[in-house]
C-alpha cells in the first residue's frame, strides 16, 4: 500500500474510527480523518501528528446532507479518487443491558441513512476502473437477521434478488411507525438495543444490495462487527481494545484484490473473525 491509496474514515475523532485512521496511516495509506465536530477532529489530528502520522482532515457530519455534499465537493477537488471508505460513525443511546426506542429517528438517520447518503455522494469518485474500491460498513451482530422475529419482514430481507433500497427504506419506515404507535414489541423487531439494531439491520441489507449490484464491477462492500469493544459507545467496557478492533477492520479493507469478497458480514467473536 502506498500514498497513492486514498482512504476516508468517518467518525474518526475517537474510538474504532480513530484507531483505524492510525493503523491505515501506519501502513502507508493516505488517510482523511473526518469528524462531525471541527475541534474534536483537529485535536485527534494533532495527537496523530505527535505520534508521527500525517493525516488530512475535513469536517463531516453524516446526519447532515449539506455537510456530506460539502465534504464530497472538497474531496473532489483535493483528491478526486477514492480507494477505501470506512463508514464507521454511528450513535447509540443504549446503556449496556438497557434498551431504547426513544431516539429511533435520529439513530436510523445517522446509522443507516448517513452511510448510504455518503456512499451515494462519493460514488463518482470511487476508483472502480483502476482498482477495486473497498467500502467497509462498521455494523453489529445486533442487526443480524436472527434477531428479527417478524416473519414477513424477514422474508423480504432474505429474498436477496428482489431486495432493493426502496424495500429497505419501507422496512425502516415501518419500524419508525411501529415505535410511534407503541407496538414495536409485538411486531417482532430486535429486542436488544432495538433502534440501534434496526439501523444496523438496514445497513447490512443495503450493503448486500450494493454488493450484488456491483458484483465483478470493481466495488467491494462488506460489513464488519468488531465485537464488544472498549469505546465511548460501551462506556469503556468490552472485550477488545479499539486498536485491536481497528487492526481487524484494516486487515479486511486491505485484503488482496484476488481474495477480496463482497457482500460479506465479518463477525468477530472469541473464536476469531469469520
Ligand atoms: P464511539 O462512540 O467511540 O465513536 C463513534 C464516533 O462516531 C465518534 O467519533 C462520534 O463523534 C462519531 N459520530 C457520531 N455521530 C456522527 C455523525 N452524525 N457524523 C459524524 N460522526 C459521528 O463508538 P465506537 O468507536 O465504538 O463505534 C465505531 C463503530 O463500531 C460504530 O459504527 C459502532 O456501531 C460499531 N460497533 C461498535 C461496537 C463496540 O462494542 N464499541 C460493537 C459493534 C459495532 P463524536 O465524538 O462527535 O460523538
Amino acid at each position: 500500500w502506498s500514498k497513492e491509496t486514498v482512504a476516508v474514515v468517518t467518525g474518526a475523532n475517537k474510538g474504532i474510527g480513530y484507531a483505524m485512521v492510525k493503523r491505515l496511516s501506519e501502513l502507508g495509506v493516505t488517510v482523511i480523518l473526518t469528524a462531525r465536530d471541527n475541534a474534536r477532529g483537529l485535536k485527534a489530528v494533532e495527537t496523530l501528528k505527535g505520534l508521527g502520522f500525517d493525516v488530512f482532515f475535513h469536517c463531516l457530519d453524516i446526519s447532515d446532507h449539506a455537510s456530506i455534499l460539502d465534504f464530497a465537493s472538497w474531496f473532489k477537488h483535493q483528491f478526486g479518487q477514492l480507494d477505501i471508505l470506512v463508514n464507521n460513525a454511528a450513535i447509540s443511546y443504549n446503556e449496556i443491558h438497557e434498551n431504547s426506542v426513544e431516539h429511533a429517528d435520529e439513530v436510523i438517520q445517522t446509522n443507516y441513512y448517513g452511510p448510504k447518503a455518503l456512499i451515494e455522494a462519493l460514488f463518482p469518485f470511487f476508483s472502480r476502473s483502476m482498482t477495486t474500491t473497498r467500502v467497509l460498513n462498521l455494523s453489529s451482530r445486533l442487526g443480524l437477521l436472527n434477531k428479527l422475529k417478524n416473519p414477513e419482514i424477514k422474508k423480504i430481507l432474505l429474498y436477496e434478488e428482489k431486495l432493493s433500497e426502496d424495500l429497505i427504506d419501507d422496512i425502516v419506515k415501518l419500524f419508525i411507525d411501529d415505535v410511534k404507535k407503541g407496538q414495536w414489541k409485538s411486531r417482532g423487531w430486535p429486542e436488544n438495543w432495538t433502534e440501534y439494531a434496526v439501523s444496523k439491520l438496514a445497513l447490512n441489507a443495503y450493503s448486500k444490495v450494493l454488493a450484488n449490484r456491483y458484483q465483478g464491477q470493481g466495488l467491494s462492500v462488506n460489513c464488519f462487527c468488531p465485537g464488544y469493544t472498549q469505546t465511548s459507545m460501551t462506556h469503556g467496557t468490552g472485550n477488545y481494545t479499539a486498536d485491536a478492533a481497528a487492526e481487524l477492520g484494516v486487515n479486511i479493507v486491505l485484503i488482496p484484490a484476488k481474495d477480496l469478497p463482497t457482500g460479506k458480514f465479518f463477525l468477530r467473536s472469541s473464536r476469531g473473525v469469520y
